[in-house]
């Protein structure tokens, strides 16, 4: 680990006046809150920031109601607390299923909302700097398109990065259609979560479309209509502590047997939470079926690309839907 300046910021705008401070004396610079992603890549040396600013005294650390009756979910709020918070578990439980399904307690406690969201790829020639890696090193290669991707993209993949995205939350929150709340230099703005990650294309290395000098404040997720369902599921090598193979976030409203409106996203199978309009479009206004179900899975892994070690992963994911959606749709 290279050495650092360290700086604590107890409101939103400390951190940003540091943030310009610091960059106009090009720093380096990053916000650390639980720590859990940054300060692992730090020791690994993939991640070099010459300052960081310590933000888990910033006010934002609470969960509430907004006016319309939605969520909203302060950036500093920890994984643990947002699984376990009694409107999370009511009403977004697909949230609650995904939050505790990622890494361990202990982690949980520590990794906040907006760390989670921010989290980067576990693909180990990006955690490894003997390797090339476009995302860490732009220009330098992928080492995982001809070598060992057993659990590398599927979807959104191109020839410079087939990296996944790691979060579970943040594939329960694209289901959710969440909108991440930023501010910055120029001031707030609101960016839906399904347009948040950019894929990887030629510019691997560009992972969101955050700003310089912006940091995420809030997500709010819109209330559900009465009815509404939701289940996550993950499939993985272990049962603990472990990233998802294949995973599938559901948010379902029945009539009858007969589906009115469902968001899917998948986790463990994309270069970022990938939300599968083909699947929507496959279930909306038709019967909650076993076929119809099959006939989504077949819709979402459709433009599936694999490579030589990852193939398993689509069947995978296809019955990771269908199990997800007879789950949600079983009273
Ligand atoms: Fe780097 Fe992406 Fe290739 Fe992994 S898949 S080595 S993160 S460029």
């Amino acid at each position: 680990m290279e050495n650092f300046e360290f700086t604590k910021a107890s409101t939103v705008q400390d951190a940003l006046a540091a943030t310009r401070s610091a960059s106009s004396a090009q720093k380096l610079v990053r916000f650390v809150a639980g720590g859990t992603t940054l300060i692992d890549l730090m020791k690994l040396n993939v991640e070099r920031p010459t300052t960081v600013i310590d933000i888990n005294s910033l006010p934002l650390d609470r969960v509430g109601a907004t006016a319309d009756g939605g969520l909203k979910i302060g950036a500093m709020v920890r994984n643990s607390d947002l699984a376990h918070d009694p409107s999370v578990q009511k009403n977004y439980a697909v949230l609650s299923e995904a939050l505790l399904s990622g890494a361990s307690p202990q982690l949980r406690n520590m990794a906040t909302t907006g760390g989670n969201i921010l989290q980067r790829t576990r693909c180990y020639y990006f955690r490894d700097t003997a390797y090339a890696c476009n995302k860490r090193d732009p220009g330098s290669g992928c080492s995982a398109i001809d070598g060992y991707n057993r659990i590398h993209a599927v979807l959104g993949g191109s020839q410079h990065c087939i990296a996944t995205h790691p979060s579970d939350m943040a594939v329960a929150m694209t289901a959710l259609e969440a909108i991440v709340h930023v501010e910055g230099p120029a001031g707030e703005r609101t960016i839906p979560l399904n347009e948040f990650y950019l894929l990887p294309g030629d510019t691997p290395d560009r992972e969101n479309v955050l700003r310089p000098g912006e940091i995420i404040t809030y997500v709010t997720l819109p209330p559900l209509s009465d009815g509404t369902r939701s289940h996550y599921l993950k499939r993985r090598d272990r049962q603990s502590y472990e990233f998802a193979l294949a995973s599938a976030a559901v948010v379902i409203r029945l009539q009858g047997r007969k589906i009115q409106r469902v968001r899917i996203a998948l986790g463990g199978v994309g270069t970022r939470p990938w939300r599968s309009l083909e699947a929507e479009h496959a279930l909306e206004g038709h019967e909650a079926s076993e076929a119809n179900f099959r006939n989504a899975a077949q819709a979402a892994m459709r433009s599936a690309k694999p490579r030589q070690h990852n193939g398993f992963k689509i069947e995978l994911a296809r019955r990771t839907l269908l199990r997800a959606l007879t789950t949600a749709t079983t009273a």
